[in-house]
């Protein structure tokens, strides 16, 4: 099938015929590259200027707009010549191959699957609810851009997360509006039939049928899951309806759905996959469904399936905390491990001990997580921090080896920059770096956005802060008018904030973790900041609390009655249902981003990068990407250091947010020369925004990718399918030999000599019936101050005269450290298997 054109015309299914002349109308709405060229803003704006302030959804607008207007707009040359230059801007970069097409030989690599239980794509398409979504959705928009044969999987929920209303008392109220799947900009996929495409996937006592939809994203397409077909059961219907269900086993089906009902759709489609990339532990179920696959297609076990894909699968994982990886107990997840263990021809306890710490432990709860790592050939977390986190969160699955060297990589985040830019931001970063600069390798990016003068950056800043605060008067207007405020409020409401006042924004999820209200540690300290005569500070909030966190909505409370104070009401604004649209605006004008997560909770943080292109600064805590990215020169820290939570730091870290503000933000904000310009604050934000935005893109994210991970992975797991299967029946035959021998081999007698500058070491390896070749023998010791461990690998100099399968292993070390700290070890060694992450075998002498 044609992987990267639109569908044909004839096969859409509910689109409005459009009159002569506007044909093209319904493919460039049914594009999600409208959330970031802003090519034909202009257009949709002319249509119907108050459906897209409204929604931000074209393909809402066509469906909404009078005949009359679409036969007048059809007359309008004007508009008419800007739909067919953006037509044919569209198809030139259809075709346009990008970064990948232009270097990496493509055949290398056929396609990545990316799964996802969320996208952050647009507040048109609300299936997300923070961070996650808008990663997976900036790693689909990148991937298009940079022409990485991606397709994402996830699903389309009937109700995505909720939208916040505040209470009188400022108490976080929920509401869910239906996302009617006929006005989103999705559409339905055809079967070869020309029917509606579905996919079958079986529970017990029941076969769920799971239609699927199509959202294209440039020309990468985003395949949508959804179980509301009339066909099913009353109560299958709302499996995906929510984001998130509070009940575990409608979780456990939405994620069955994906794994397994995303790998469906995309054999019947035709897509060769090489790669599965997980984004989180929650589509580990299609490394079940991928190795059946493979054994279909190829007669091979279970186990030799696993080995063949599981070098193709990719596991990303996200959080920094183990409590909140998904787990199911034994009792629920039992009738589906059935079925699926039928299928593969294994029992459901060596099904189930996939996602258990201890395989032999059946009462242990099933943890996707370590169904991801043990289904996949590469793991990574999100930023250096956050891969260290990790592997000691991971430890628990390779239990005699060293933390550093628990499998887990990194590959800090990024943000899809043309998303986040303002247009302002985006014609200064055009006149000086042309444009179609964010689809190669950034080269020059730095060094041409240093040449810009500081009277150009100052006057660019002065009005982003400007822009951000008529948006904010206007939301704030149009909130008070929601809640049916007095017209005074209503009136003021046109006058908060102060164009000329540094501004600062503090806009996430309010739950503990992130300490929302650190500022608010010493109010009269604030206030003072607040209300300074000559130098003082603004604020503008805002963020949402999940719905069963009370904690987190108290947090909001405290923050939202804070803002009500009459003497600093004009300094501080609470702004209700942060969602991608506030947050484009807020990065975009705020001088000063602020982020008091408890290190090291915030695994890698992504609102703080997007403020970068824009010319705004981070004051954050030394956490996530923020500890990789902070020197002295681009921004500011209050403090954090190691992996361990410390709540007792809470107050220091508040006193150094103040002092921070009091003694170096504030000053050198307002420091003014004779032309009214902050110099050392300009010099500041040139050095943020020309060092940090290239590297905290993810452009360089997906270049990372692919580089690192998809083409290593795909080479793999072209490897161990060659040969019509047989090198997995030869690896699995192996490891079954492995299994049988390793209880014997052992340590023998072990001899040390002072030598040059070290020391001579000689051990004797007794290794039963087993092919030494097979064995790596090795000297471990710890790093030193947080370095990487040592590690170096003994020569076997032969075997030991006179005794049976029993090798001398010897090696000269020169070191200054004493011998003790140093221990022999025996790993497995085969030169397609990747030790520890899929044998984690270890004898330490
Ligand atoms: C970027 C973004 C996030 C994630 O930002 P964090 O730094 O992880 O809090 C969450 N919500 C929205 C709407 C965003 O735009």
């Amino acid at each position: 099938m044609n992987n990267h054109g639109a569908l044909p015309t004839s096969s859409y299914f509910f689109h409005r015929p459009m009159p002569e002349g506007l044909e093209g109308l319904n493919d460039l709405a049914l594009d999600l590259r409208w959330t970031w060229s802003h090519f034909s803003d202009r257009l949709w704006e002319r249509l119907d200027h108050e459906t897209w302030e409204r929604t931000g959804n074209p393909y809402f607008i066509l469906q909404s707009v009078s005949q009359a207007r679409l036969e007048e707009a059809a007359q309008d040359l004007e508009l008419r010549r800007d739909l067919q230059s953006w037509l044919k801007e569209r198809k030139d970069y259809l075709k346009e191959p990008g970064w990948f097409g232009a270097t990496h030989a493509t055949e290398l690599l056929q396609k990545v699957a990316y799964f996802s239980m969320e996208f952050g794509l647009s507040e048109a398409l609300p299936i997300y609810s923070g961070g996650l979504g808008i990663l997976a959705g900036d790693h689909l928009k990148t991937a298009s851009d940079l022409g990485v044969p991606i397709v994402g999987i996830g699903l389309l929920y009937q109700q995505g997360y909720f939208r916040q209303i505040l209470s009188p008392e400022s108490w976080q109220a929920e509401a869910f509006p239906y996302n009617d799947p006929i006005s989103l900009p999705v559409m339905p996929v055809p079967n070869l039939e020309g029917g509606w495409l579905r996919v079958k996937l079986q529970l017990p006592g029941r076969t769920l049928l799971v239609r699927v939809w199509q959202a294209n994203v440039g020309k990468v397409r985003l395949f949508l899951l959804d179980s509301n077909d009339p066909l099913n059961a009353p109560r299958d219907r709302s499996i995906t309806a929510n984001l998130y269900p509070g009940g575990q086993e409608q979780r456990l089906i939405q994620e069955m759905v994906l794994g397994i009902g995303g790998w469906h759709v995309l054999e019947d489609l035709g897509y060769q996959i090489d790669i599965c990339h997980l984004n989180e532990g929650h589509a580990a179920f299609v490394v079940f469904a991928r190795a059946r696959s493979c054994m279909m297609n190829t007669g091979l076990s279970f186990y030799e399936a696993l080995w063949t894909t599981r070098a193709g699968n990719v596991f990303t994982t996200h959080t920094p905390v183990e409590a909140a990886f998904d787990r199911y107990e034994p009792t629920l997840i039992r009738p589906y491990a059935d079925y699926l263990a039928d299928l593969l021809k294994i029992s459901r306890d060596q099904l189930l001990a996939m996602g258990r710490q201890n395989p032999n432990n059946a009462h242990e709860p099933f943890n996707m997580a370590y169904l991801a790592m043990r289904g996949s050939g590469a793991v990574n977390g999100v930023s250096q921090l956050h891969g260290q986190v990790s592997r000691k969160i991971f430890q628990t699955l390779y239990a005699r080896w060293p933390e550093a060297e628990i499998p887990v990589g990194h590959i800090t985040n990024g943000v899809h920059v043309p998303s986040w830019d303002s247009p302002a931001a985006d014609a200064l970063w055009t006149k000086h770096c042309r444009k179609g600069r964010w689809i190669g390798t950034l080269d020059n990016l730095c060094s041409n956005m240093s040449q810009v003068t500081d009277e150009e950056l100052w006057n660019f800043r002065v009005s982003q802060r400007l822009e951000l605060i008529h948006y904010v008067r206007r939301r704030l207007e149009r909130q008070l008018r929601e809640h049916g405020a007095h017209s005074d409020l209503i009136q003021q409401a046109h006058h908060v904030l102060d164009p000329n006042v540094l501004t600062l924004g503090f806009a996430r999820r309010f739950t503990a973790y992130k300490r929302p209200t650190l500022l608010l540690w010493q109010r009269e300290r604030l206030l003072r900041l607040l209300s300074d005569p000559h130098h003082p500070v603004q604020l503008i909030v805002a963020g949402k609390a999940h719905p069963h966190d009370d904690e987190g909505k108290r947090l909001i409370q405290t923050w939202a009655q804070f803002a009500t104070h009459a003497d600093i009401r004009d300094r501080v604004v609470f702004l209700e249902d942060y969602e991608m649209a506030l947050a484009q605006e807020l990065v975009a004008g705020v001088d000063v981003w602020l982020n008091t997560p408890r290190r090291p909770l915030e695994a890698s943080g992504t609102s703080g990068m997007k403020v970068l292109v824009n010319g705004g600064l981070n004051l954050s805590e030394l956490d996530g990407w923020w500890a990789e990215a902070y020197t002295p020169e681009v921004g500011w820290e209050i403090g954090g250091e190691g992996i361990d939570v410390h709540p007792e730091r809470d107050a220091s870290e508040a006193e150094r947010l103040y002092q921070c503000l009091e003694d170096h933000i504030v000053p050198e904000f307002y420091d003014r020369d004779q032309e009214g310009i902050p110099r050392t604050w300009v010099h500041r934000v040139r050095t943020s925004m020309s060092k940090l935005t290239p590297q905290f893109s993810s452009n360089r994210m997906i270049r990372e990718y692919v580089e690192r991970v998809y083409l290593p992975a795909a080479a793999a797991y072209r490897h161990r399918s060659g040969d019509e299967g047989k090198r997995a029946k030869d690896i699995q035959q192996w490891k079954h030999q492995l299994d049988e021998h390793w209880p014997l081999i052992r340590f023998g007698e072990i001899q040390m000599a002072p030598a040059e500058g070290g020391f001579f070491l000689e051990v004797q390896v007794y290794c039963g019936e087993w092919n030494p070749q097979f064995l790596c023998v090795e000297l471990y010791a710890d790093g030193l101050d947080r370095a990487e461990p040592e590690v170096h690998v003994m020569a076997q100099r032969g075997s030991l005269p006179g005794m049976v399968n029993t090798y001398v292993y010897a090696l000269h070390l020169s070191t200054q450290r004493p011998f003790d700290h140093y221990t022999p070890r025996i790993i497995p060694f085969h030169p397609d298997i990747s030790v520890p992450l899929e044998i984690d075998y270890i004898i330490w002498k």
